[in-house]
């Protein structure tokens, strides 16, 4: 990390130093992360996308005590990776089903490398006009793609966890505005609360985001979703007796069975609420449906809520970490997050920064790489891979509902399925026993990677299709990574 010296001449710091010195010292360490990240991508493909690892067992390689000196940087970054690797998942690979995870196309993970070669601050339009207008285009850009109306403000965050709190600090402005005070200045404390409601299938980040604000992980009203998907009836009983402002949460994408809350039906329930009502959609991965014309009526009138989170390192494919919000009001969402700082503040006539509709300050430059994989897949791209990812879900729930001994546990409408192993002549312990132990197995056995869950009391097997590179001949290794793990653990 040795400075580069001035020479005294301006021009000799470009001319000489610039080639001499500046260059070939970035040139190395980038050449030797380049030719590792191009051998690790060339076997994506067939690299195992789970492997068993003990817990502990990088840790003594990864840390100890603070090197005294250094090494050349080229040095420590294949060091990094020969000691890691054991514990690197082809998470972005074909077949990992768990969760739901999105790979990187080309395009994005390119764009995402250059954002960090040229190091933007993406927080005021004064440090990177670049950042602060690429952010602006590339939200006008997915308002197209998820036809959302072009009044909406947005920001793009870490992932949906933090799209779902900015989308949530502008309700809980317009709440608290709604009783009279002002959430973001004065705080909530001694202050009427500001209810939540939501069905029993809520998203964790939703409830974290909750937290976070103030508003409470464990306050939300919670009404029945039996299939996954609000029981509207009892979801406009329980909204008639709060009194007050209240903040709905829709899921446009459950996310163990990818269902979805009918938000045309809470849009209208939102209009006709006495106290004022906000709309807030988490539609991580469920807001894509929007973008085929096959699927749109899972999301419709989404354009109708408040205010919307979604993930872009998810069915989007670009790196980790990427997200977004659109809000309707661009006001409650500025008021949350505005922040003075006479260093920070450039003029009346100046234009839009991203950190004043975003949680953080000096942020990476994240729109960089949506940007990229926009222009290079572009809408129709993006159909594609969504209809795609729906087409192998469905393929894949057929399967299921043919094998003996697996049984589907809800409807799979999008992308992802539910399922469990069902042996005849089993008890339920057993059962739940049997299915922990086969998620691990498939795990463990490097062919497929899936995740468990429970789903309406049963312990439950999911598998999410939302990668780029996923092909039928995957799916079918998927079956039968299920069906080995199965014989296996039945043997
Ligand atoms: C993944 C997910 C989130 C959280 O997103 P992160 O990107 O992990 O922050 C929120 N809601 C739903 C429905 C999700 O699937």
């Amino acid at each position: 990390m040795k400075s580069v010296e001035h020479s005294g001449q301006e021009n000799n710091l470009l001319d000489n130093q610039f080639d001499a010195v500046v260059a070939p010292s970035f040139d190395k360490p980038l050449s030797v992360a380049h030719k590792i990240a191009a051998d690790f991508l060339a076997d994506l493909a067939i690299r195992p996308p789970g492997r068993a690892v003990t817990p502990g067992l990088l840790h003594a390689a990864l840390g100890g005590p603070i090197p005294e000196t250094g090494i050349a940087a080229e040095d420590a970054v294949s060091e990094w990776f020969t000691k890691a690797d054991p514990g690197i998942f082809a998470s972005a690979g074909p077949r990992f089903f768990g969760f739901v995870t999105g790979g990187s196309t080309p395009a994005a993970l390119a764009g995402d490398w250059l954002a960090s070669a040229i190091d933007q601050n993406a927080g005021l339009w004064l440090s990177s006009p670049a950042a602060a207008e690429t952010e602006l285009a590339v939200l006008d850009w997915l308002k197209q793609l998820f036809r959302i109306p072009n009044e909406f403000a947005g920001s793009i965050t870490t992932g949906a966890t933090m799209a779902n709190l900015a989308g949530l600090a502008a309700a809980r402005q317009w709440a608290s505005a709604r009783l009279g005070f002002d959430a973001a200045r004065d705080g909530l404390g001694g202050r009427p609360p500001i209810t939540v409601i939501s069905t029993t299938e809520i998203h964790a980040s939703a409830r974290k985001a909750l937290g976070t604000l103030g508003l409470g992980r464990n306050q939300v009203i919670e009404a029945p979703a039996p299939n996954g998907s609000a029981d509207m009836t009892a979801f406009a009983a329980t909204l008639a007796q709060i009194p007050g402002p209240v903040i709905i949460v829709g899921n446009a994408g459950e996310v163990n069975t990818g269902a979805f809350d009918p938000i045309d039906e809470m849009a209208r329930l939102r209009d006709r609420h006495p106290g004022g009502a906000w709309l807030h959609v988490d539609g991580a991965f469920g807001l894509f449906a929007s973008i085929s014309p096959r699927f749109q009526h899972l999301t419709a009138e989404v354009e109708r809520a408040d205010s919307i989170a979604a993930d872009a390192h998810k069915w989007l494919n670009v790196p980790y970490d990427a997200g977004f919000v659109f809000v309707r009001d661009r006001e409650p969402l500025r008021a949350a997050f505005a922040a003075r700082a006479a260093y920070l503040t450039p003029g009346p006539d100046a234009p839009w920064d991203p950190h004043s509709h975003a949680p953080e300050m000096s942020r990476r430059f994240r729109a960089l790489s949506i940007w990229c994989a926009l222009r290079a897949d572009g809408r129709s791209g993006y159909q594609d891979l969504v209809e795609r990812s729906i087409d192998h879900a469905a393929n894949f729930a057929r399967w299921v509902e043919r094998e003996p001994g697996l049984e589907l546990l809800a409807p799979a409408p999008l992308n992802i399925v539910c399922f469990r192993v069902f042996p005849s002549g089993s008890t339920a312990t057993d059962e739940d026993r049997l299915n922990r132990e086969v998620v691990a197995a498939i795990q463990a056995g490097g062919q497929a990677f899936v995740t468990g869950t429970v789903w309406k009391g049963q312990c439950a097997i999911r598998a999410a299709f939302d990668n780029w590179m996923t092909t039928a001949t995957d799916v079918e290794i998927l079956q039968a990574a299920v069906t080995d793990a199965v014989d296996q653990i039945s043997r």
